[in-house]
């Protein structure tokens, strides 16, 4: 493949860490008490770390890597509302009841994590942007309205069907065949509403502490000792927040956590009548497809941010990039010879019922498996629930379920999934969708 996709400078690091690069805390010894432990610097550990803090806790977070080095500074921008399972399977399989209320879970999150960013006035390109979800096929397009209808219907959800020819006021492509605009959803800088949560959770008084990686947990007494590669500390409580990066200190957890990849490219800066040209409208969009692809205008309005093939399995981001770059123009042949500037992976984690999780294991308190593309909402979210039940209060959420499932055949390591994914390139080829 061609090396003439990479502009200069181009780099194999999020293009979020531009504005927002990662940091390390100036290092302190580690403390020999504390009341509670955090494992795991994103969105779900800050969260928890800021509700304790503010209530006067004394909070220690550990971070194996830099601050917020995970998903949390990684990922696509979008804010919404929504599980793997859309709200009609749920009605399929729970009926309408508790149906309505586990999505309630999903309206709680986007309330909180909305309402969280301007309350700590966190500058981070916060935009009611809207997504417009785009229909590979006209079975495709039939789903999505019944789903917006049954959203709109029992939560009033707002949604508008855009039929193909009205299309190229969103996404300029011959691809789809129409798709619908939420306009409720929004968008964000990752990378600046991560650094903007670092910093008040600093402010409130808990210490981060980077490049402190938990290699073991054990209980001690009604507490936990928790061995790192910086010494040892004991805590009265202990939180795991360690989503798609969870490892060998939380066995349990390990079992229970499928790590799945995902990838981004983002082009070099490109004039505003290049980006008008691919979309319009300047919302975030995704199709329907189960190897789904995603793309986004930069919130300084200078490139586009395009992902695909999420849950594979690569460590040579430079192929990766020229793979991306490959569907991107396929997508938008209009783009010409666009070069990039940036590719990078990240994490996020699948469980084996396809929910969030967010529970208690032998008093190990922990949330996680958000089944991707809505770690934001659900992260901080619960991330604050769990702050709240530590604190004694009233924090139950639709997620606090009382199994999380294992596999008898799974011990951490995902050998399952190239399987799983020419599963699903399968069922996108049945359903007739051009890759
Ligand atoms: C490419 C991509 C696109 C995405 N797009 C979206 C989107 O548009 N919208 C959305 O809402 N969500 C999206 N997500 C999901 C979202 O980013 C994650 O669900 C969310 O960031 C998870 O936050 P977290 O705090 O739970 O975990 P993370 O941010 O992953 O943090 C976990 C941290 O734990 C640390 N850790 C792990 N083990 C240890 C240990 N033993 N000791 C010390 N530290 C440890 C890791 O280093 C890591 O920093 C996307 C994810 C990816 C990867």
């Amino acid at each position: 493949m061609s090396e003439a996709v990479f502009a200069p400078g181009f780099k194999t690091d999020p293009y979020w860490w531009d504005a927002a690069p990662r940091r390390h805390e100036p290092q302190r010894a580690l403390p020999a008490d504390t009341e509670v432990a955090v494992i795991g610097s994103g969105y779900t550990g800050l969260s928890a770390a800021l509700t304790l803090a503010r209530r006067g806790r004394d909070v220690t977070i550990l971070e194996q890597g830099s601050v917020g080095f995970g998903a949390s500074s990684r990922n696509f921008g979008m804010l919404g509302r929504q599980y793997k399972y859309d709200l009609t399977t749920l009605i399929a399989r729970f009926g309408v009841e508790r149906a309505k209320e586990l999505y309630e879970g999903c309206n709680r999150a986007f309330a909180f994590v909305n309402e969280l960013i301007s309350r700590e006035k966190i500058d981070c390109f916060h935009a009611p942007s809207g997504r417009y979800v785009a229909a590979n096929t006209p079975a495709h397009l039939r789903a999505l309205e019944t789903e917006l209808a049954a959203r709109a219907e029992h939560f009033g959800h707002q949604y508008r069907m855009v039929s193909r020819p009205e299309q190229a006021g969103e996404l300029v492509t011959q691809r789809f065949v129409g798709g619908a605009v939420i306009p409720e959803h929004k968008t964000v800088h990752p990378g600046l509403f991560h650094d903007g949560l670092a910093e008040r959770v600093r402010e409130a008084g808990a210490a981060i502490h980077s490049g402190t990686a938990v290699t073991s947990i054990a209980r001690d007494g009604a507490g936990w000792r928790l061995v790192t590669n910086r010494g040892e500390l004991r805590a009265n409580q202990l939180i795991a927040a360690t989503n798609g990066y969870t490892g060998k200190a939380t066995p349990w957890l390990r079992r229970r956590i499928v790590p799945i990849r995902a990838y981004m490219i983002a082009t070099e800066p490109l004039d505003a009548a290049a980006l008008a040209g691919v979309l319009p409208s300047r919302r975030g969009f995704h199709d329907c497809a189960h190897e789904m692809q995603y793309a986004r205008i930069s919130p300084d309005g200078s490139r586009l941010i395009y992902g695909a093939m999420t849950g594979e399995a690569h460590d040579d981001l430079r192929s990766v990039a020229q793979a991306l770059h490959a569907r991107m123009r396929a997508l938008f042949p209009q783009l010409g010879k666009v070069r990039l500037s940036h590719v990078w992976t990240g994490q996020c984690a699948g469980t084996f019922d396809y929910f969030p999780h967010r529970g208690s294991h032998d008093g190990m308190h922990f949330a996680m498996g958000y089944c991707f593309g809505a770690g934001m909402p659900f992260g901080t979210w619960l991330g604050d629930a769990i702050a709240r039940g530590i604190l004694g209060e009233e924090a139950q959420t639709p997620l606090d379920r009382p199994e999380m499932p294992a596999n008898p055949l799974y011990w951490g390591r995902p050998w399952f999934l190239p399987l799983y994914l020419r599963y699903q390139g399968w069922l996108d080829w049945k359903d007739g969708v051009r890759t």
